[in-house]
């Protein structure tokens, strides 16, 4: 049983957008992220060091206007950014995601004053999460039992949150608490008295580990009133909007992970022999990694569109959802050929292709369930349905 999938010499991926970005960071991910990437996934470990180094380089905030510090890049520079560091470990590019959608919510919704106190912060590396999930509401946050009120200059936040990616090393958090007028957005520093993160009984996933998924346990947190993130009551749409943007990222970071499964597939069936042929000899095995090479290429063309698709401001819920939907189907799918085409060497611990399923998988569920994502496009449909009747 011979070990090999290291990936192809020639890569099969043609840069989507700008080459020496693209090549550049090709080269980082080879050099810094993938030989990490199976202790990240075995220790469940948040990968500090290299956030901290892509941060440094400009890579956590590519998107944000360069007048708060950020990159001011179009979305295909972070589609790129995601997909390409997620062929590497996809723990490292939801890391990165978390902080996207902090600071997409506080770029999209706050305050001049609170865009100007934290903004700069992402851009100089600053760790984050996003806090929407409770025990008793996941899918469906349009009520909480997280609750915040106001008293004279300050809001006060109560409750417990569940299931926060990238919790252990956050340094910051948009939390969704309900206030009188319905959900509302936060943001709180991680070292605010009264706010304790700790490991629950269901942190620990069996994929995307970047690291415990940890519980927040607000105790009467105190934060500013320009702490509130855009309008009073507005937080699910606010929430839903930054979501919209951060899916098409997710999607890109499935497309990393099919991208990986399937060079690690093609790279061993290309020299594993049997029957006096090579693996890919057989033409059964070239028809599953031509139907996976298919999908790939398909999804990839999407990412890309749904990436176009933000700068333009263009049906971003349907493109977003569209291409993370698709994207994440593929993955799992690649990844299950290719455990099935590397034979019991697909099965084994030291061997990616288990990685690259769970990961998979776990997104399917992260992020904006399969379903919800259906959800999000029937909505679609129905605003063009009304719209042509009228
Ligand atoms: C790896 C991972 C990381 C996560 N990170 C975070 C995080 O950082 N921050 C955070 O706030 N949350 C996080 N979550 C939580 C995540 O957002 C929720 O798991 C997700 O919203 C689904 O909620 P649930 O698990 O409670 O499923 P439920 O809401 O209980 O749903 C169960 C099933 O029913 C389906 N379903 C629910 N509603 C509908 C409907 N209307 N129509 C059809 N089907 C429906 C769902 O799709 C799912 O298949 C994370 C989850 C995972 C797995």
């Amino acid at each position: 049983m011979n070990n090999i999938a290291t990936g192809p010499s020639v890569s099969l991926w043609p840069h989507m957008g700008d080459k020496d970005f693209t090549l550049a960071l090709r080269d980082f991910v080879e050099r810094k992220v993938s030989p990490e990437a199976d202790q990240i996934d075995r220790s469940d470990i948040y990968p500090v060091a290299i956030v901290k180094e892509l941060a440094n380089q400009g890579f956590s905030a590519i998107t944000l206007p360069v007048e708060y510090g950020g990159g001011g890049k179009e979305f295909s520079y972070a589609v790129a950014l995601f997909e390409e560091v997620s062929v590497g470990s996809a723990a490292v590019g939801v890391s990165l995601l978390t902080i996207f959608q902090a600071q997409t919510i506080i770029n999209l919704f706050g305050s001049e004053s609170l865009k100007q106190r934290y903004l700069p912060e992402f851009a100089k590396g600053l760790l984050a999460s996003y806090a929407l999930t409770e025990l008793g509401h996941g899918s469906d946050i349009r009520t909480l039992d997280t609750k915040a009120y106001q008293d004279g200059n300050e809001w006060v936040l109560r409750g417990e949150k569940h299931f926060i990616t990238s919790g252990s090393a956050a340094e910051f958090f948009v939390i969704l608490a309900e206030t009188p007028v319905g959900v509302s957005a936060f943001a709180v520093p991680r070292n605010s008295p009264n706010l304790s993160v700790y490991e629950g009984t269901n942190s620990a996933t069996f994929g995307l580990r970047n690291g415990p998924h940890m519980n927040l346990l607000l105790k009467g947190v105190r934060l500013p009133l320009d702490h509130l993130i855009g309008t009073e009551g507005k937080g699910v749409r606010q929430a839903v909007t930054t979501l919209d943007y951060s899916r098409t990222l997710a999607a890109a970071i499935s497309v990393g992970i099919a991208r990986a499964a399937f060079d690690g597939a093609y790279a061993h069936v290309g020299q594993r022999v049997a029957f006096d042929q090579t693996i890919l000899d057989f033409q059964g095995i070239q028809w599953y990694l031509a139907d996976a090479l298919t999908d790939i290429d398909a999804s990839r063309l999407q990412i890309y569109h749904a990436g176009r698709a933000l700068d333009s401001h263009d049906n971003i819920d349907r493109y977003g959802s569209e291409a993370k939907l698709r994207a994440a189907q593929v993955a799992t799918k690649t990844a299950s050929m290719a455990v099935q085409v590397c034979g019991a060497y697909g099965t084994m611990i030291n061997s990616p292709f288990g990685r690259y399923l769970r990961d998979a998988k776990t997104y399917e569920i992260a992020g904006g369930s399969s379903e919800i994502l259906k959800n999000t496009i029937g909505k679609y449909l129905l605003r063009g349905m009304k719209r042509a009747k009228l």
